[in-house]
């Protein structure tokens, strides 16, 4: 008989009670947050799927690493094995740790770009399109026109266009585009991936024309199980002979580690250039810390180092992508609508096309968030209106799997809420702003039910 149950390639050894709540406490709840589920207190939260950034359990090697923590302010042994194990399977010369992804944006945009300069990305994620824009450069997202398109199916919807990423060179100039991007696998897109193929004719075109090819690369094992399983010529090779081929493509990468790093804090930069690695490092010690621990403690390296590896583990990869799926399969099943296919790291319903009866000016995200709290204590985020104001192309809700958090159980009873709020979409009420702050209002933003 085929084993068709997915099951956590772990056993627990600590665990962390999580507290129920009656469906009159978490009314209650929701209207003291102004049903912005970012004000609501972690601990009435039954399962929390704001974010898998920060949020993911580590292993007994990680907590085990960390008792090997050397603190020393510089040249630490914990560096030392950080930096192997990085350079283990990203390969580049120069390894950078900063305090999480975005410090590390930041420090690369400020040493390369300039007015004026083109950043093009398949999506920048949201801080590193600030970082580029905050650097005065100009970020633009090419992804694949099928990345567009939430309800189409494609196996790496995370690609780049190549011939848009022609044209931008050819309209701005090669001067003007200090670096190109690949977001690994694509957050704002859906947590799709991009190919092998995609990497290799991006990072050919890239060196016809003298530009660096950088990596976001926050989700860089998930991407490598993807081309494992769908991509022509993988399947033989383990996610991490992938993982250092993909990175042997580029010539350096951004990490937030809080992701695929397995660790609760953390990130680096990689580069191949020593001319760019020594100006990085100068404005490292300025804001971040000596190049040795770069804002981080020599604990939180350690841990770093282990999770790299474990991230890359056939059995951990398999779980927790079937584990995603097996969430996304099964409400789409019943017709809930979502992004196709299911990505790496999270579940993405289409609030729009689940609650058509409410306009986008009452915020049918925010609105789907708050019901499935209201409905099963379980908190999601709004990608949509709340957050873009009207730019938003999409009206969607994010569920986020934490890794080695929940278990399959966890996923079953995810699917019965998400059910029965969709048994029930008719009776959603929509919401109305009563309070918003002059930017990133999603995160402060007070609203109230729409009579
Ligand atoms: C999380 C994330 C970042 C930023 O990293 P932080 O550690 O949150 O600063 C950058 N890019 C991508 C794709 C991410 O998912």
């Amino acid at each position: 008989m085929p084993i068709k149950t997915i099951i956590e390639p772990f056993r627990i050894k600590s665990v962390e009670p999580i507290r129920w709540t009656t469906r009159e406490q978490r009314l209650q709840l929701l209207r003291q947050a102004h049903y912005n589920l970012f004000l609501l207190p972690a601990v009435d939260v039954l399962i929390d799927l704001l974010t898998d950034s920060g949020t993911g359990a580590m292993s007994t090697h990680q907590w085990a690493a960390v008792m090997e923590g050397d603190e020393s302010y510089a040249g630490s042994r914990s560096f030392e094995r950080f930096r192997a194990s990085i350079q283990d399977v990203f390969g580049y010369r120069h390894v950078i740790p900063t305090h999480q992804g975005r410090a590390a944006e930041r420090i690369l945009f400020g040493v390369t770009c300039k007015k004026g300069d083109v950043v093009p990305n398949n999506t920048h994620f949201d801080t590193t399109r600030a970082n580029v824009e905050f650097a005065g450069a100009e970020a633009v997202d090419l992804v694949i026109p099928e990345g567009r398109q939430p309800a189409l199916a494609h196996p790496f919807k995370g690609n780049m266009d190549v011939a848009a990423l022609e044209n931008l060179i050819d309209r701005v100039g090669r001067d003007r585009i200090p670096l190109a991007m690949l977001t690994v696998t694509n957050n704002s897109g859906g947590g799709q991936p991009v190919s092998m193929e995609n990497v290799r004719h991006v990072g050919k075109v890239c060196r016809r024309h003298g530009i660096p090819l950088y990596f976001d690369a926050a989700r860089f094992a998930e991407n490598a199980w993807f081309i494992k399983v769908r991509e022509e010529g993988y399947s033989d090779k383990t996610p991490k002979e992938i993982a250092q081929e993909m990175f042997s493509l580029g010539d350096g990468c951004t990490m937030s580690a809080k992701k695929d790093g397995l660790a609760n804090i953390g990130g680096f930069l990689c580069t191949n250039n020593d001319r760019l690695a020594q100006q990085e490092k100068d404005l490292l010690i300025l804001t971040e810390g000596y190049p040795t621990y770069g804002g981080l403690a020599g604990r939180d390296l350690e841990a770093i180092a282990v999770g790299i590896q474990e991230a890359l583990e056939e059995d951990y990869l398999r779980y927790r992508i079937s584990s995603t799926a097996y969430l996304g399969d099964h409400i789409a099943a019943q017709g809930v609508p979502i992004v196709q296919p299911p990505g790496g790291h999270a579940i993405y319903l289409d609030a729009r096309a689940f609650l058509p009866h409410l306009p986008v000016e009452q915020f049918p995200g925010a609105a789907l968030a708050a019901e499935l709290y209201l409905e099963g204590g379980v908190r999601s985020v709004e990608i949509g209106s709340l957050m873009f104001g009207p730019a938003a192309q999409m009206e969607l809700v994010r569920l986020a799997i934490p890794r080695r958090v929940y278990t399959q159980s966890h996923i079953d009873y995810l699917v019965e809420v998400i059910l029965e709020v969709w048994r029930n979409r008719e009776r959603i009420r929509g919401l109305r702003l009563t309070y918003e702050a002059p930017f990133l209002r999603h995160f402060t933003a007070r609203l109230e039910p729409v009579d």
